[in-house]
Parts: C-alpha cells; sequence; structure tokens
C-alpha cells in the first residue's frame, strides 16, 4: 500500500510460458521436495565438488565462469565437453530434467577462445540501431550454442547514470528510452524466432533494479578491500515515480519480447536488498508487469540479505527469487531451503511457483520434450568465429564510434606519407575487449581470441601509406599525422569503481610528446565511458574519436578512421568537463557537460 496501487499495464510477452503447464504440471505432481530445492539450485561449475552432483542433487541449472587456462577449458571443444558431462548426468537423474547451462556471454560469447567479441553495450548505446542488436544476438546465440550452453545473462539494461560506476559500459545508456528497444533488440537476437530451436539461447535481463543509479559512497570496497569511492553494488536512493521512470521503464519492452529470466539486482532501492524485495519482485516485476518467466538471483547475492544465511534465503525466496545462483555452498542452502519449508517459513507454495516458473522456461526451450538429445550437434561450430561474424563486428565497430571534434583533419587521407600510429594501447588487443573477456577482469595484451588490433587495422585500411608505430610517441616527428591511442585497462564490476576517471599518466605524456612534434594528431580514446579530456588534450588534438571497447574488429575504427564509412554514433552518454561533474545526465538542472548527450560528428 505504501507504494500506491499496482495496475495490471503490460503488453503481453510475445512468448505464453503458461501455456507449457500441461507439460509442467504432472512433473511437477512427481517432484519431491528434494527435487524441487534442486531445480531452484543453479551452482557455479567451479564449486560443484563432482559433476555427478547434478545427479545426485537433482539441480536445476550450472554455471560456468570460464577458465583462465586455455589448456583447461576455454577451447570451445572443451567447453561443449564439459556442457555435455554436466547434462549427461542431469538427464540419468530420476526424473532426467535437463539443465540449463548458463554463461555470461555479455558482447559476444566472450569467455571462448576464437569467439568474436562485439564491442561493449556502451558502444551499441552509441549505435543506436536495435537491427544491428538484433543481429549481433543472433550470432551470440549460434556461438553459444556451439559450445551446448543454452542461457546467457544478458542483455544488461541498467541505466548508468554515473560514469564512476564500473559497469558503465555494460549499460546501453543513461537514458531507459535509448535502451528500452536495444535490451528487446538482444532478447530477440538471442532467443531466435522460437525458443526450441536448437539455435536458440534464453536470455536474461538485468539487473533488476536500479543497478546504475546507486549513490557514490566513500567506504571499504567489497572488491578491492581499499576504502575510496563505491558505486558497485550500492543503494540507489530515489522516490517510486523516479525509479520508475530511470530504471523499470525499461524492463516492459523486454517483458514484451518474451525474455524468459530476469536477474534481480545486488543493489539495494532506499536501504532494501532488490533481490529481498516482495513488492519489487513480486508485485512490480511479476504481478504488475506481467513476468512469466523465472528470476535467478545474482552469483551469492542471497548471502548479502541478511547475516544469517538460513534468514537470507527465507527472505529471499519469499520476496520472488524462483533460482538461486550458488558459488559453492549449496549443500547448506539445500539443506537450509529444505529446512524452511518443513518448518513453514517458506509456503510449499511457494516453492511449487519457482519450481513451475522455471519448468515452463525449460518446456519452452523443448528441453522437456520425450526426445530431448543432451549432445551438441557437431556441425553447430562449423562457422564460429567465422570471418562473415567477424564482418559484422566490424560494421558494429564503425557504427559505435563518436566523432566527437573534427577540425577537419578527419577523414583522414589513406594515400598520405607518413601515418605514425602513437600508444601501447593502439596494438593491444585485452585493452580494445575491456573486461568480461576470457577472464572476468578481462587483461591487457594477447587475448588470443583473434581479431584485428587497431594498429592492424591502419595498415590493413591505409595500404598506400608508411605507417609507423611506437609505444610513446618520441617518433611522431616529421610524420604528415598522427594517430595517437589511449584510454582505460580493463577492469569488471566493482573493480572499475572509479572517482577520477583520468587517463593513465603514460597515457597523458603520449599526447604530449606527439602535440610538441608539430604533427596534427586524431586522438582514440578506447574506454568503457567518457573519460577526463582537459581542455589542452581537447585543444591540441585535431579530431577526437570515443571508440569505447570496440572488442575484437579494430579495423572498424581504421574504417571510420580513413573515410571508409561515415561516423554515425552518437553519445549515449554526457561527457562531463571533469569528475567532479558526476553523476551529471541529461535532464540535469545545471547541465554544462563538455559533449552534451546525443553530441556526435560526422564527415
Ligand atoms: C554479476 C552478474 C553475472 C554473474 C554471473 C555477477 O557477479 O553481477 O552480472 O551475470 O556474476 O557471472
Amino acid at each position: 500500500a505504501a507504494h500506491g496501487v499496482a495496475k495490471p499495464n503490460a503488453s503481453p510477452s510475445s512468448i505464453d510460458y503458461r501455456s507449457f503447464d500441461e507439460v509442467v504440471t504432472p512433473i511437477l505432481g512427481r517432484m519431491t521436495l528434494a527435487e524441487k530445492v534442486g531445480q531452484m539450485t543453479q551452482v557455479d561449475l567451479a564449486g560443484l565438488s563432482d559433476v555427478d552432483e547434478v545427479r545426485t542433487l537433482a539441480l536445476g541449472s550450472v554455471l560456468s565462469g570460464g577458465n583462465s587456462d586455455p589448456e583447461k577449458g576455454n577451447s570451445r571443444e572443451a567447453w561443449a565437453a564439459t556442457y555435455e558431462s554436466c547434462q549427461q548426468k542431469a538427464v540419468a537423474s530420476r526424473l532426467g530434467v535437463p539443465i540449463l547451462y548458463g554463461v555470461d556471454a555479455v558482447h559476444g560469447h566472450n569467455n571462448v577462445l576464437g569467439a568474436v567479441i562485439f564491442p561493449h553495450n556502451i558502444g551499441l548505446g552509441c549505435a543506436n540501431d536495435a537491427d544491428l542488436v538484433e543481429r549481433i544476438g543472433r550470432v551470440t546465440a549460434l556461438e553459444v550454442r556451439a559450445t551446448g550452453t543454452q542461457w546467457d545473462f544478458a542483455p544488461c539494461i541498467a541505466a548508468a547514470r554515473d560514469d564512476r560506476w564500473g559497469r558503465t559500459y555494460e549499460s546501453y545508456s543513461e537514458d531507459p528510452a535509448r535502451i528500452a528497444p536495444l535490451g528487446a533488440a538482444m532478447v530477440r537476437g538471442l532467443q531466435g524466432d522460437d525458443l526450441r530451436l536448437p539455435t536458440s539461447v534464453l536470455a536474461c535481463a538485468k539487473h533488476f533494479v536500479g543497478d546504475g543509479g546507486t549513490s557514490a559512497e566513500i567506504k571499504k570496497s567489497r572488491f578491492t578491500g581499499q576504502v575510496g569511492l563505491t558505486l558497485d553494488q550500492g543503494d540507489t536512493r530515489c522516490d517510486e515515480a523516479t525509479l520508475r521512470r530511470l530504471h523499470v521503464a525499461q524492463y516492459p519492452a523486454s517483458i514484451a519480447a518474451g525474455v524468459g529470466t530476469i536477474m534481480p539486482s545486488y543493489s539495494s532501492w532506499n536501504g532494501e536488498k532488490c533481490t529481498s524485495h516482495t513488492w519489487l519482485l513480486t508485485d512490480l516485476l511479476k504481478n504488475e508487469l506481467g513476468f512469466d518467466g523465472f528470476l535467478i538471483s545474482d552469483y551469492d547475492a542471497i548471502d548479502q540479505c541478511h547475516d544469517d544465511y538460513k534468514t537470507a534465503i527465507g527472505l529471499a525466496i519469499n520476496a520472488g527469487i524462483d533460482m538461486a545462483m550458488v558459488s559453492k555452498r549449496h549443500h547448506e542452502y539445500l539443506e537450509l531451503l529444505t529446512e524452511l519449508v518443513e518448518e513453514g517459513e517458506v509456503p510449499m507454495a511457494r516453492i511449487d511457483d519457482a519450481v513451475r516458473r522455471i519448468l515452463r522456461v525449460k518446456a519452452a526451450m523443448g528441453l522437456l520434450d520425450s526426445d530431448y538429445q543432451p549432445g551438441v550437434d557437431a556441425q553447430a561450430g562449423a562457422e564460429f568465429g567465422s570471418s562473415n561474424r567477424r564482418d559484422l563486428a566490424r560494421e558494429a565497430v564503425q557504427k559505435s564510434l563518436v566523432l566527437l571534434k573534427n577540425t577537419g583533419i578527419a577523414p583522414l587521407r589513406p594515400d598520405a606519407g607518413r601515418v605514425h600510429v602513437a600508444g601501447a594501447k593502439a596494438d593491444d588487443l585485452g585493452v580494445q575487449c575491456g573486461g568480461w573477456t576470457i577472464d572476468w577482469q578481462g587483461q591487457p595484451g594477447d587475448v588470443t581470441t583473434g581479431g584485428t588490433t587497431l594498429l592492424q587495422g591502419v595498415r590493413d585500411v591505409a595500404s598506400e601509406a608508411e605507417v609507423t608505430f611506437d609505444a610513446d610517441g618520441a617518433n611522431a616527428a616529421g610524420a604528415d599525422y598522427a594517430i595517437v591511442v589511449v584510454g582505460e585497462p580493463p577492469y569488471a564490476e566493482g573493480f572499475g569503481d572509479d572517482a577520477d576517471l583520468e587517463l593513465p599518466a603514460e597515457d597523458l605524456a603520449v599526447i604530449r610528446r606527439v602535440r610538441e612534434a608539430g604533427v596534427p594528431m586524431v586522438l582514440v580514446v578506447l574506454s568503457g565511458r567518457p573519460v577526463v579530456l582537459d581542455e589542452a588534450t581537447v585543444d591540441g588534438a585535431d579530431a577526437i574519436v570515443a571508440a569505447w571497447l570496440p572488442g575484437t574488429e579494430g579495423a572498424g575504427v581504421a574504417d571510420v578512421l580513413f573515410g571508409q564509412t561515415k561516423p554515425t554514433g552518437t553519445l549515449s552518454f554526457t561527457w562531463p568537463r571533469s569528475a567532479a561533474q558526476h553523476p551529471i545526465n541529461e535532464g540535469d538542472e545545471s547541465y554544462d557537460p563538455f559533449f552534451p548527450y546525443g553530441h556526435g560528428l560526422t564527415y
């Protein structure tokens, strides 16, 4: 009542999950309590003591966060084999209900070697092209299914309202109106025409809700252990109308597109955890917005809902969490949830509702069909990382770039005498790809997923020019012009919370050296968000291009620099003058940005 009267105003989902009850009800009727709580549990592959636990505990799902050792499991073949061994266990359980195997494929199938890595969402938000996003979702689904995996924890439809948040690049935009159609397009692309097809992947819109709206606080970071500015997993403080306008508004489009799962956020709303928030999860999301799929908690997010794990589990399940994502406490989790049911703290009706929701989605995916086959189709990997798919990523890079400034130097002439490329980041696939690439945090250097660095792209596109390169800008003198590449090193989640958003000192030194050499300069910024560009840097550059985190196809940047394609991207985030202006968003009362929301030049 404190939140007003909820009116059912949802547009119908393109998938009627309730229509699968005919298949689901008889299975639910045969399940023991142990099988029901097993179904409500997803365990990290790395946390299983043995894959046979999938069978013995009748688990509903397994997630794989990848493995940074390529010898051990990041190849497509190893990934598929691991998937198959888990799925064989599931079908060998008493009722034989298959698992959903889940992964974070947030810009292509980014854990797997050789996969095509697309630009992170911030770049796709600047491209603002729903058809492009849908095609990316399609290719991502094909690469994900080629390894057996059927569930992707994407798209992130957060509206990042403060760029100091380490997940800003996972957000399409500060504006939910720009996010909504892009999120829905990603859902359509991943889930395909019919979830039952072996080329479809179950999508997961995340993180409900207000993940991008948390207030900056000075405290000890859960990630780094250091005291400093933190935003990730924080508290979004606003009234209900603001929450709806900025953070709920992008969800109905994904629900209407048929998204099968939604992940509640680690963060809180006005001090109350979203993961155990009955009004948010049950009243608003399930009842008012008409979400008929199931809710998967974030990774060990339930643990954060109360100091006592059992109490936390009761709060979260009763609030509406249907499946828990558990790193390794699964035995304890299963035991405590069982106790809660036996003690009447969690009603059996809630358990049945959760299991029914999970089974409906599995039925929609054809997993409950009598002729279901757990194996991975040998042909599915045929085009993995193919050049056709890389062409789509290159198109996405071209469209994601934002030309912030141009005195007329760009487009660059491909037949100029000497082009000098400066800055170590110009020749670094890992930096281009950012976080969530092979490793959770990403890493600079050769990430061996294939692809083209920006430098290689320049060499290919400006094939008639002499292209020279150095990491520090010292050899710029005498060149016709310089392409200086600067930016942020890779990071993910709370590790990326950053109070200053300044370019690294070595990058600023490269800019200074090239300016001192008196060579006309195009500055390319590789970053997960607008970084601070001081007046001197901006004045000293003849052109500035925001290239975001473009992924493996660096040639797309060269295409735009040399005018093979025109820049068409527009800022989906406000670019501030200084970090002190954060949070800064279009519509603020005293809006005085460096480059406003929507800015983007062309030739
Ligand atoms: C992130 C989620 C992700 C999950 C599973 C969490 O740390 O917040 O976005 O889907 O891990 O890897």
